[in-house]
């Protein structure tokens, strides 16, 4: 019987693939590189990916066991997207069985067959002579919105609606009215009709974006990378919008990557009012089904936009046009822990290998970023202006020796935002510490409640009455006694962002406080209702995290607080300046969007800090060139390469002697740096080291880090160690 074989990618820990054979029946019709096969595996049966097919192999036939089952559904992996995980696998340095794994919906990851219905989607319904939308807008506006929506869609899908902030009930009481209709669709590959394009949203561009957009255009046949370094307002999303004109009109795919899709539904919205073609989302927020939707509305080539993101640089566009990187600085684009890519890269190399362009567009890019666009492997546009009458607000440093203070806020910093509440226009203060306070200690003995699992002190919850760790995430019931010396003058010490919003409360109690943090918004929903609710200016004064500081408009803040910034200037982390710079650009840019212009206020200890001074007087780029100079002088990214080999384990000198082991050979045209505590040695009952690789060639730390990865996996310690290798760390 003439046999054929497959090496096959397997979701487990182990780097290699695993070969079968494959009977001449089951190989009727050909079997596929990409296909998905059923296979055996110590005692289990698993879902995997072919890679390769073979006629023979040299491996002993007994030793090879034949294949379960071929999944013969419509999807097997695509070529190019095969290709760019394997390339990936390798730049990575990690299992191309985990990385299918990743790039796989979790439904088409199992044996069991998957419902493959398409979800069904809203439309109008035209047969309702009675459709009265002004009467309903007196009645219910956010059901004439809604209805709105869809009649102006081609079919809505509730991802879509949910994004947008609507509800199920809201939904529901269309239906009731005979307004809107549920229709299944039988999803076909996409083309664009005429009309498609709503031509009365579009907006004449400005000089500078207009050379942008043609700059897209010229290249639509081959890569090539646009960074656009633009302020907030100054109309990047527009220029996005127009660039993919072109594209959609050829009935080619466009891929947007966006830092987190459910927390700015206005991004969907602006391109659900420019283009009336299929769009899809890829997100967290999803289920299981949902994403599996997006993933074959993308393979088929319905989805003409697919919006979400870092992952969802692996769907299986196989038309795609153009890539979008919205906020490339983000970090949330890098994924930190099993699979370590940075989705941006990734993106740029997708665009690489499908041959075409790819935008890159932030407010504060990244210096890897600045750099290639300095040094022309990237076009490099900006957008220096904000587009309208709006104006750009105006940093200024307060400096808090100077102050007296009143539960961290400056007196003067109290005047400012009493004037702005006085004028009625709203205040955002930022402080980037949820919870009620950062410890608790006893007044006697000065004993902090730790954490036992990471020694760092528990951070105070006062609505929920309990102690969290914010690094394991551990909870434990507020304690009312020093286990030390017995006293029960336990208190808290430092402030999160619940107290201060009692505080704040207090201080302006004729005004509205809404606090936005991960515990104020941890109902799903509850952030677009907040965020409703500011834009309806209910609220006067805005508290919150950084996720006040990602993507939204608040047109009516005129006055930013910045609270505390001090610990990024002295944090040993080399990329912490960056990371504080374009935080607080991306929180000031926040500020005075419509033509009143807004102030930013920044407390801080040191106002004399080079780092500061520079931001401040100079702005963000002259800042960028600073930090790259610096940067070139050090060697360090993106003047050099790094990788981080992490090691952790329950023993606590088992992770130093791990990784000791690996300073003992030489590694041609690298250096070692390490090991070294990581900067939270013990966290989750696990201790914790690092060491640094670095070299100024590519080439030399690939090669270096193929050799550290045998000798780290024939270690007598690689299983009682857990250990990883992050190429191109950004977080250490
Ligand atoms: P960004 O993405 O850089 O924050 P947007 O594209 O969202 O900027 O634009 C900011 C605001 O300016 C939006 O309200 C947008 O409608 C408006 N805008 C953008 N481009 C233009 C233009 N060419 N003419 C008039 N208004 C514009
Ligand atoms: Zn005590
Ligand atoms: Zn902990």
């Amino acid at each position: 019987m003439s046999q054929h074989f497959v090496e096959v990618a397997l979701p487990v820990p182990m780097r290699q693939l695993f070969t079968y054979a494959i009977s001449e029946a089951l190989n009727t019709p050909n079997i596929i590189v990409g296909e998905r096969v059923l296979v055996p595996f110590s005692g289990r049966q698993l879902v995997g990916i072919v890679i390769k097919t073979a006629a023979a192999t040299d491996i002993a036939s007994e030793k090879i066991k034949p294949i379960i089952a071929r999944v013969t559904d419509k999807y097997p992996l695509p070529p190019a997207l095969l290709k760019f995980l394997i390339t990936l696998s390798r730049y990575y340095h990690h299992p191309i069985g985990d990385i299918c794994q990743q790039a796989l919906p979790v439904l088409l990851r199992q044996i069991e067959q998957p419902d493959l219905s398409f979800q069904t989607r809203w439309f109008a319904r035209e047969d309702n002579a009675d459709t009265d939308i002004e009467e309903l807008s007196k009645r219910a506006k956010k059901q004439a919105e809604l209805y709105a929506t869809i009649a102006h869609s081609q079919g809505s899908s509730w991802p879509e609606l949910r994004t947008l902030g609507f509800s199920k009930a809201q939904l529901n009481a269309l239906v009731d009215k005979a307004y809107i209709k549920e229709k299944e669709i039988e999803p076909s590959e996409f083309e664009w009709q005429e009309g498609a394009l709503f031509e009365d949203n579009r907006l004449s561009l400005s000089t500078e974006q207009a050379v942008i957009v043609s700059a897209v255009n010229q290249s639509n046949q081959s890569f090539s990378c646009h960074l656009v370094d633009g302020i907030t307002g100054s109309g990047k999303t527009e220029v996005y919008l127009q660039a993919m004109e072109n594209v959609l009109a050829a009935n080619k795919q466009v891929l947007v990557l966006v830092p987190e899709i459910g927390l700015t539904p206005q991004t969907l919205a602006r391109f659900e009012q420019r283009f009336d073609v299929p769009i899809y989302l890829h997100h967290s927020g999803l289920n299981d089904k949902e994403r599996l939707d997006t993933w074959r509305a993308a393979y088929i080539g319905h989805a003409a936009i697919i919006i979400g993101t870092r992952s969802s640089i692996f769907t299986p566009a196989q038309a795609l046009g153009l890539i979008i990187v919205d906020e490339e600085h983000d970090n949330s684009l890098k994924q930190q822990d099993t699979f370590r890519y940075q989705g941006r890269d990734c993106a740029i190399l997708r665009a690489q290998q499908l041959n075409i362009p790819i935008i890159l567009g932030s407010a504060t890019p990244s210096l890897e970023s600045l750099q290639n666009a300095f040094s022309h492997k990237f076009h490099y546009h900006q957008l220096t202006r904000r587009a309208g009458n709006s104006v750009q607000s105006q940093l200024s440093l307060v400096d808090l020796n100077q102050e007296h203070l009143d539960h961290g806020i400056g007196e003067s910093v109290k005047q400012a935002i009493s004037a702005t509440l006085q004028r009625k226009e709203q205040v955002l203060i930022f402080l980037n510490r949820r919870g009620f306070a950062p410890a608790i200690n006893c007044k006697e003995c000065h004993w902090v409640v730790d954490c036992q699992r990471c020694n760092k002190p528990y951070t105070f919850h006062q609505n929920d009455q309990l102690l969290i760790c914010h690094h394991c995430g551990s909870q434990k019931r507020i304690i009312k006694q020093c286990q030390q010396c017995g006293s029960s003058r336990l208190s808290p010490v430092g402030q999160g962002t619940e107290q201060l919003e009692q505080h704040l409360s207090q201080w302006f109690s004729d005004k509205s406080v809404v606090r936005i943090d991960r515990d104020s918004t941890r109902r799903k929903g509850e952030l677009t209702k907040l965020l409703q609710a500011i834009h309806n200016k209910e609220h006067d004064i805005l508290l919150g995290t950084q996720m006040l500081a990602k993507g939204h408009h608040f047109p009516d803040v005129t006055l930013v607080v910045i609270l505390d910034v001090d610990g990024a200037l002295f944090s040993y982390d080399f990329r912490a300046p960056e990371q504080m710079a374009q935080l607080l650009v991306q929180v000031a840019g926040r500020a005075g969007r419509a033509s009143k212009p807004g102030k930013v206020l920044i407390q801080t200890q040191y106002p004399q800090h080079p780092l500061l001074q520079d931001l401040v007087n100079n702005g963000y780029r002259h800042f960028a060139q600073q930090a790259l100079t610096e940067r070139k002088f050090a060697r360090l990214p993106p003047f050099g390469y790094q990788i981080l080999l992490r090691a952790e384990a329950n023993y606590p000198s088992y992770p130093a002697k791990f990784l000791s082991a690996l300073c003992q050979y030489q590694y041609q045209d690298c250096e070692l740096a390490g090991p070294i505590p990581a900067a939270m040695e013990k966290k989750a009952g696990k201790y914790r080291y690092h060491l640094i690789v670095q070299s100024a060639q590519r080439k030399s730390l690939h090669q270096a880090t193929l050799q550290i990865l045998s000798l780290m996996q024939s270690h007598e310690l690689s299983n009682k160690v857990r250990w990883s290798i992050d190429v191109d760390p950004v977080d250490f």
